[in-house]
């Protein structure tokens, strides 16, 4: 045991007693299956519905020549497909409908599912039935893929396969299937995969924060939120919800959760943020007090040293508290938490350092695709910024970046379809500069830094007006950085 890992009372490591949650598992032989969407998603699940005698059919919009990759994975697999255009008239004979993340509540056979009855589920839906492993499953506005990550390797420091994916990587059914060993399954959650789930129930949910994203597929932010909320809608009281206390949205909702409710907060007050809650009425869960994180659960108290976690910035501190609780609940030692806290250097694009210019140090934030996740870069620094932000609009409302810019920023430079909209909600609260694309937005945020400032690339936007991806457009700002 290290010396400085301070354990006051042992810790029981089995705080919870993770089994497998799985809701009834359907026969599908012979089961008429139309999967909606062909993408990485689909292909698993037409893949595993077809291994276990489902009959699959299949619609896509996208042209047959850009499904050809994807229609070979499934070769053979398919009963009738209608790809580029062609659509089914109607659901007439179908069992289930299975649509992929990106298909929008509003599909002509969404609403044809709904209006006759025919169950809709999401990929995560049909995996959770079939998982033969614990599940722990992260959703939150930001942060889940970091989350989902550092639990991952906290959970196989201890040696024994983990299966890590969901909306990161690897579909959740891919360990469903079995064709990978694990003894638990470590699964990044989206709101849109949790619009069709009827009895999704993880035996540990994070719930990590709540603002504005997405809003253009779900309609209203009240929409969206109610799509994180089933994360915990079908737990009992022997799963466990773990929630940042500090997010008052997140920290409301938690209040109507069923399971037992864990809270993690920066501010230190974990007993604050429960007056009136439920069952943990302690002071259970996980908080930063001076320079430790202090772990409180039945009973016990672990301190982890924030000097040694290795993420930087205030949102990584968040997460590893989320993940060093999740990992201690599903039983990992404190010894490996602190370890992997030292060791995991986060991923890229995510607040990511390039290289210092002139004193002028350059942050690569290509993944704050939200105004929340690009609030938090930009006040994460007490240094003058230089934001670079735009790009696809998502209908989320950028007024929350004002306050933060009008205290952070010395300008801001704006790419993309949401430049004149973001220049709008920033009412003049400092000069903003329109740039022609990403060399030219790097060019003139180095023309106006001083040394000393940051040039930070948080863009509050999707990519998609001007990349095929956040990573495409974070790799493009490093080049020009580094070209500089
Ligand atoms: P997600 O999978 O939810 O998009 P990521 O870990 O990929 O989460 O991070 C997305 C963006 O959010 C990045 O810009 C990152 O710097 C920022 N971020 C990470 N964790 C948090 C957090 N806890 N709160 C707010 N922003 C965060």
């Amino acid at each position: 045991m290290n010396a400085q890992l301070i354990i006051e009372e042992p810790l029981d490591p089995a705080t919870v007693r993770l089994g497998i949650r799985a809701a009834e598992r359907p026969d599908l032989r012979g089961r008429r299956v139309l999967v909606l969407g062909l993408g990485e998603t689909g292909v698993s699940a037409a893949r595993f519905l077809a291994t276990r005698g489902a009959q699959v059919c299949l619609q896509d919009d996208a042209p047959e020549g850009a499904l050809a990759p994807s229609l070979a994975r499934v070769e053979g697999l398919i009963a009738e497909s209608r790809v580029g255009g062609a659509v089914w008239p109607g659901l007439e004979g179908f069992d289930l409908v299975l649509p992929s993340p990106g298909v929008p509540a509003t599909a002509p056979l969404l609403i044809a599912a709904a209006r006759e009855g025919v169950p809709v589920w999401s990929e995560i839906e049909l995996a959770s039935r079939f998982l033969d492993v614990p599940l722990i499953a992260v959703t939150g506005s930001n942060g889940k893929s970091t989350t989902t990550t550092l639990i991952g390797e906290m959970m196989r420091a201890g040696g024994g396969p983990v299966f890590v994916g969901g909306n990161l990587g690897t579909p959740l059914i891919d360990c469903a299937d079995g064709s990978e060993p694990a003894e638990l399954a470590v699964a990044e959650i989206s709101s849109f995969q949790l619009e069709h789930v009827e009895s999704f129930r993880p035996g540990i949910a994070l719930l990590l924060n709540l603002s504005e994203d997405h809003l253009d597929r779900h309609g209203s932010f009240e929409a969206y939120v109610a799509a994180k909320a089933r994360i915990f809608a079908r737990q009992a009281d022997d799963d466990v919800l773990i929630y940042n206390a500090d997010d008052a949205g997140v920290a409301a909702l938690a209040r109507t959760a069923p399971a037992r409710r864990l809270p993690f907060s920066l501010s230190g007050s974990l007993s604050g943020s429960l007056s009136g809650a439920g069952p943990e009425a302690g002071d259970e869960g996980i908080s930063l007090q001076g320079d430790s994180l202090l772990l409180r659960l039945s009973g016990a108290e672990e301190r982890y040293p924030v000097n040694e976690i290795r993420i930087q910035g205030a949102q990584n501190i968040e997460n590893a508290m989320a993940a060093v609780l999740a990992a201690r609940v599903a039983g990992a030692s404190p010894d490996l938490v602190r370890r992997i806290l030292g060791e995991f250097p986060g991923l890229p694009h995510r607040l990511e350092r390039v290289r210092v210019v002139d004193g002028v140090a350059y942050y690569d934030d290509s993944k704050a695709t939200n105004p929340g996740a690009a609030v938090r870069a930009i006040t994460g620094f007490s240094s003058p910024v230089i934001l670079i932000a735009g790009g696809k609009d998502k209908a989320c409302r950028f007024e929350p970046l004002r306050e933060a810019v009008s205290r952070h920023a010395r300008a801001v430079v704006l790419i993309g379809e949401a430049a004149p909209r973001i220049k709008q909600a920033l009412g003049g609260v400092v000069p903003c500069i329109m740039a022609q694309g990403m060399a030219d937005a790097v060019a003139k945020a180095h023309e106006t830094a001083e040394p000393g400032d940051i040039v930070l690339l948080a863009p509050a936007c999707a990519s998609f007006d001007m990349f095929s991806g956040y990573a495409a457009r974070g790799e493009r700002f490093a080049a020009v950085v580094r070209s500089l």
